[in-house]
């Protein structure tokens, strides 16, 4: 099984007895399972996943291949039964557990181990079957903001877009909204994560519209800038252009094989020596799928490669207090030899009304 391939390596390589995954995420990109609860155990040669009694039904119809086991008392006190059961000693876990789920495992005296990121390794590199709910999402979202967007204009308010577009994606077939939409307008728009407030959009405000949609479970996440017509725009149109230039180029170099790293360092040096280093200081771009933001980040600090098949955001920005922000965000499947742009809305300076 391709998706257990880092896990079954992680057991082989620690000498451990089994690997318990608790991330719902993973159990759902592992097992197939959608429900909220679960957690699931891989040894070298079997595999289990547990639920309770309220998804006793659905997880029977979902998954296939695993072991499925309806849990009784408390996870721990399942974990350690099966232990007992197939006589594990060495456990893995996840790092990501809570406090509370590890004192509980080391309270049973096994030996134990964390692994970092290891289903989520797996998760980086998208599957032909992903890529296309990947793009249904993209689809989604790209419909609605075309059938909201002629209500961006002067006097209307950020939630009511918010709220607007919200609305379009779920008719559009969306199940749920990835996260809350961010609306920001004017000085609001120079805060990379503002939320969508009472504002009303003014003459001459930038307005940054970040929204994403969803198809069977996968994300999708884009953002785009435009421009409330009136007031002096000299200034605006320079860093909208800088953005969109940074952009084009981290895409120019994204492809499977290269540093997350130096994908970022191509947006970054761009707006850098345009000047407006300093108010860059996010990640270029973050890997969708399950989880909106998911691996690989493409920040400067990141140490890993683009696998082939990754799906990531480019999403520069220059964030000018006083004057307003500019994001540009698409999403692009890694390939061997470049990258393919998933978003094809225009990216054009848009001016409305
Ligand atoms: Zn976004
Ligand atoms: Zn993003």
């Amino acid at each position: 099984m391709q998706r257990l391939y880092f896990v079954h390596r992680f057991i082989k390589a620690k000498g451990i007895d089994a690997f318990v995954i608790t991330s719902i995420k993973n159990v759902r990109y592992l097992a197939g399972f959608t429900g909220s609860s679960a957690f699931a155990l891989v040894t070298p040669d079997r595999r289990f996943v547990f639920t309770d009694f309220r998804y006793q039904e659905q997880i029977s119809k979902e998954v296939e291949g695993w072991d499925i086991v309806i849990e009784k008392g408390s996870r721990i006190a399942t974990i350690k039964a099966f232990a007992k059961k197939l006589k594990i000693k060495k456990i893995g876990f996840e790092a990501s557990v809570s406090y509370e789920f590890y004192k509980g495992l080391a309270d049973l005296k096994f030996k134990l181990l964390p692994g970092t990121d290891i289903v989520e390794k797996a998760r980086a590199k998208k599957e032909s079957g992903e890529i296309s709910k990947i793009r249904a999402a993209v689809e989604r979202a790209e419909k609605a903001f075309l059938k909201i967007k002629p209500y961006v204009k002067t006097g209307a308010k950020e939630i009511e877009i918010a709220r607007r577009l919200e609305e379009q994606l779920k008719k559009e077939g969306c199940r749920s909204i990835p996260f809350e939409i961010i609306v920001a307008s004017g000085a609001n728009s120079a805060m990379p994560h503002a939320r969508a407030s009472q504002k009303k959009i003014e003459k001459g405000d930038f307005v940054i519209i970040d929204w994403g949609g969803e198809a069977s479970g996968y994300y999708s996440d884009m953002t785009r800038t435009l421009l409330a017509a009136g007031g002096s725009s000299h200034e605006k149109r320079k860093i909208y252009s800088i953005v969109d230039d940074a952009r084009k180029k981290a895409l120019a170099v994204l492809r499977a094989g290269v540093g997350c790293k130096a994908v970022d360092a191509a947006a970054r040096v761009r707006i850098k020596e345009a000047g407006y280093g300093d108010f860059f200081g996010h990640g270029t771009g973050h890997g969708v799928g399950l989880d909106i933001h998911e691996a690989p980040r493409l920040s400067w600090t990141s140490k890993d490669k683009i696998a082939e098949g990754a799906v990531v955001t480019v999403e520069p920005g220059i964030y000018l207090p006083g004057v307003g922000g500019v994001r540009i965000e698409d999403m692009a499947l890694a390939t061997s030899n470049g990258c393919e742009i998933l978003t094809s809305l225009n990216r054009d300076l848009e001016v409305v009304g």
